[in-house]
């Protein structure tokens, strides 16, 4: 059965048992990782998906919890004897940051190194990102710090539709790529610029209608708790509210 693995759930600081926010789209025949935290072949290790399961790596944004695990993603393949040729996906300004990222680890030098391709995505909503035998992803620019992307997951054999708003403010654009969508993993880190609370993330899934909301990107810090940030959303989000842990899955089916 075709799920969204949450690798990580943590907002920019990780806490314990939690990874900053990654998560990977398995499927039957294909695995897409979205954003590259922390250690990304030890926690994919615990999900059984082998590196060479994945086939693209779509970058929501290039902040530091978001890409930190990239370098060693690549080069962790590459020792391991990758030979499939490896896709990344993001915006042009996040692109032209992943290249200048690996030229300073001089990865042109990497005898044998498997194919790597870029693929820019454009800022503009409903873009098509990838489409393969089992999925269809789309992106919308949504409204962070800096250029960053929604995405919108559908499993093509029931479907089943996943939207997951990415760093953002509360915004239309998270409304518009998430309408009518099963369930929608939304970013809950707090009243921060570029960020939302649970409340403003309930009432995005209130909006867009959504099945089912899921909170991520959240922080613990300082001794948070659980409790009033999934109280938050359920004040605004009429349906089941659930908060995401590490290694959660989300099936694509009812
Ligand atoms: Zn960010």
């Amino acid at each position: 059965m075709a799920k969204l693995i949450l690798l990580g759930t943590a907002s920019a600081v990780a806490f314990e048992g939690h990874e900053n926010t990654y998560m990977v789209v398995k499927g039957d025949k294909s695995s897409i990782l979205i954003d590259c935290a922390a250690k990304p072949l030890l926690q994919l290790k615990k999900t059984g998906i082998h590196f060479n399961d994945l086939s693209d790596l779509i970058i929501t944004h290039f902040h530091a919890d978001h890409v930190s695990g990239l370098a060693n993603l690549l080069m962790d393949m590459w020792i391991l004897g990758r030979q499939a040729e490896f896709c990344i996906h993001g915006s042009q300004h996040t692109i032209s940051r992943v290249e200048t990222l690996m030229s300073l680890f001089d990865w042109e030098t990497w005898s044998n190194m498997y194919p790597v391709s870029f693929h820019t995505i454009p800022l503009e909503e409903s873009f098509l990102v990838l489409e393969n035998s089992e999925f269809k992803i789309h992106s919308s620019p949504v409204e962070h710090l800096i250029p960053a992307l929604g995405l919108r997951f559908e499993y093509l054999e029931n479907g089943f539709v996943i939207a997951y708003s990415c760093d953002t403010n509360p915004v239309e654009q998270v409304v518009r790529l998430a309408a009518g969508v099963d369930v929608l993993v939304h970013e809950a880190a707090g009243s921060f610029q570029g960020h939302s609370t649970s409340a403003e993330a309930g009432e995005i899934a209130s909006q867009a209608q959504a099945g089912k909301l899921y909170l991520i990107h959240y922080s613990m810090y300082g001794g948070k708790t659980a409790a009033p940030i999934i109280s938050g959303a359920e004040r605004t989000f009429p349906r089941e509210v659930i908060l995401a842990e590490d290694l959660m899955e989300i099936e694509f089916s009812k």
